[in-house]
């Protein structure tokens, strides 16, 4: 049978290990009778599973301890009006958000924030991130918002020392808010250099459902009274993401990747593959002008990796023949089109390498 790679950007491909796990304790976990999904959030067996989720986490990004780390549902676009819901009120009413535009996603936390806040985009770049000396922030702004990886552009932050190049000289006031849903466990970063990141899971972490907020202590208990209780970021953290009912087997997939992710040797070891498996793939598209891709080198996403065909009249035969070889999920998102392919952590280099050959096929090299 034709091996399957998933190339999709989310829902998106989970290590085999972690779901051949999960298939085994489906029944009976750890010998307790019932499925994860049938446990209470509140007994012990579950509350096991949350806490060695909690701590690998912490680990695998060595979060600071005056970080909380709250799972909430929602998604990722959920979090562009409960962010301004909760830390817009550290300032005098009405508060302005700083944003750097680079693609769809920070364009869609940019709409959402206006209904709490004055918005000021300080910078934009539809092909790579502007250079920090053009950025126009405002004083006293509740904070900066930027979505370091761009899921559907592939514009991403270049980083240095865990912190996006630069912004290590931004002063201490300037409280960065990351959204790092498309590239959390890809590279390290240097968690107390921001304020909050968050992650919707369904691309490095686990299934939809599960949205991973990572806050600093001092933020949390301002948030505006219409603030809905459930997703007061101080009342999720008081009670270690129980407020109300977690998504339960989200958390434990989550677990189970976060236990295969240190097993592989942590996010330095995913970077590493990151980077030869985007070069793998770069290297491909840019052997000759059959195939286009529109970010600037420096900004060039490792997850997720949009290209154009030259002669776009062979996009339906390219997507075909990616199927007919087991190649899955590569046509791009709608608003942009062309074809685009994501290789997050649970994607091996065979799998790059399979869809590098058939790109070198199909361009008659
Ligand atoms: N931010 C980024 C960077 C994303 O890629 C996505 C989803 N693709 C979202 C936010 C929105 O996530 P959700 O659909 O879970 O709300």
């Amino acid at each position: 049978m034709t091996h399957i790679y998933n190339f999709s950007a989310g829902p998106a491909v989970l290590p085999k290990e972690v779901l051949t796990r999960a298939a085994a304790e489906m029944l009976d976990w750890h010998g307790s009778g019932m499925s994860v999904m049938e446990m209470s959030h509140r007994g012990p067996e579950f509350i096991s599973i949350y806490k060695a989720a909690e701590r690998d986490l912490r680990e695998l990004l060595a979060v600071p301890d005056n970080y909380k780390i709250l799972f909430m549902q929602g998604g990722g676009l959920s979090q562009n009006a409960l962010i301004p819901l909760n830390l817009v009120g550290h300032k005098p009413q009405p508060a302005t958000i700083d944003f750097i535009h680079t693609g769809s996603w920070s364009g869609k936390s940019i709409k959402e924030a206006g209904k709490y806040a004055s918005v000021n985009i300080a910078a934009s770049g539809k092909t790579g991130v502007p250079p920090l000396a053009e950025w126009k922030l405002t004083s006293d702004a509740a904070y900066l918002h930027m979505c370091t990886n761009e899921t559907i552009d592939g514009v991403e932050f270049a980083f240095d020392n865990g912190v996006p190049a630069g912004l290590a000289g931004l002063p201490d006031e300037v409280l960065l808010v990351a959204d790092m849903s498309s590239h959390i466990l890809s590279r390290p970063i240097d968690v107390a250099k921001f304020g909050l990141i968050f992650a919707g899971a369904q691309k490095n972490i686990g299934p939809a459902g599960v949205t991973i907020v990572i806050v600093r202590e001092d933020l949390l208990g301002k948030a505006l009274p219409v603030c809905p209780s459930a997703f007061d970021f101080k009342l999720v953290a008081d009670n270690e993401s129980m407020y109300n009912t977690p998504p339960t087997y989200g958390i434990y997939i989550a677990g189970l990747v976060f236990q295969w992710l240190k097993q592989q040797g942590g996010v330095a070891a995913m970077e590493q593959r990151a980077i030869a498996k985007a070069e793998l793939l770069y290297a491909a598209l840019d052997a000759d002008d059959f195939y286009q891709t529109r970010v600037e080198k420096p900004y060039r996403s490792r997850m997720n990796v949009p290209f154009y065909l030259k002669d776009e009249s062979k996009n339906e035969a390219f997507l075909a023949g990616a199927k007919a070889r087991g190649l899955l999920q590569l046509k791009g998102h709608k608003s942009v089109g062309g074809m685009r392919a994501s290789i997050y952590n649970a994607m091996p280099i065979e799998g790059v390498q399979a869809l590098v050959d058939y790109l070198n096929e199909f361009a008659g090299r």
